[in-house]
């Protein structure tokens, strides 16, 4: 059996990542999830072990130079990171795995993984779009979204970093082409040799 897929989605805050994901996963229940590594504090219910590994920054720092950390960024002033031995091993059996990672951490993660690593990265129909996204969700100050568009504004420039691009401008269409991607890739020849032979 060849490895599995190591999918990573990106994209700028207020674009609507997480819906899309939730739905990909009702498509897909039997994809495997990475629970990351924070050292921010646990919100609502959240426990550790389930939504996250919640740890101290000097945890979080042993942990990286232990090397059980296969990619990691900062955001909002907090270490996120992706513990690298629950990754290998989905990928290993053959279980394709989907993770919600920064920018800069689905590049990271391409760069460790060339090619089982497909990285998508998820855009807003227009700045317009996001910002009005960003005001609706009515739990950020005018400072914030500002800060949160300025963000956007730069990150998109690093969609050609990305193997995939896909506009969020209805959750349907981009959950079908989210699907189509992941189907095209999992039919590369590549990534089924031998397959003739048990014809
Ligand atoms: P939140 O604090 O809202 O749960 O997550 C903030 C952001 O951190 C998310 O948008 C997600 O993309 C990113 N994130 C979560 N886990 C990881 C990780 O392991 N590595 C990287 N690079 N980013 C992560």
């Amino acid at each position: 059996m060849g490895k599995g897929l190591i999918i990573s989605v990106s994209g700028p805050s207020g674009v609507g990542k997480g819906t899309v994901l939730e739905k990909l996963k009702e498509i897909f229940p039997g994809i495997g999830h990475s629970i990351s590594v924070t050292t921010r504090a646990p919100r609502g219910a959240e426990q550790d072990g389930v939504e996250y590994y919640f740890r101290t920054k000097e945890q979080f720092e042993e942990m990286i130079a232990a090397g059980d950390i296969v990619e990691y960024d900062q955001y909002v002033g907090n270490y996120y990171g992706t513990p690298s031995k629950p990754l290998r091993a989905m990928s290993e059996a053959g279980t394709d795995v989907l993770l919600d990672l920064t920018i800069e951490g689905s590049v990271a993660l391409k760069e460790k993984f060339p090619e089982e690593a497909i990285t998508i990265f998820l855009l807003p129909t227009s700045f317009e779009e996001l910002e009005n996204r960003l005001r609706g969700r009515g739990t950020e100050t005018e400072e914030k979204i500002s800060q949160r568009m300025n963000t956007a504004r730069s990150e998109v420039k690093r969609v050609n970093e990305f193997d995939y691009v896909v506009i969020n401008d209805s959750l349907e269409k981009a959950v079908n082409e989210l699907v189509s991607i992941i189907t095209a890739e999992k039919l590369k020849t590549y990534r089924n040799t031998g397959i003739e032979e048990k014809l």
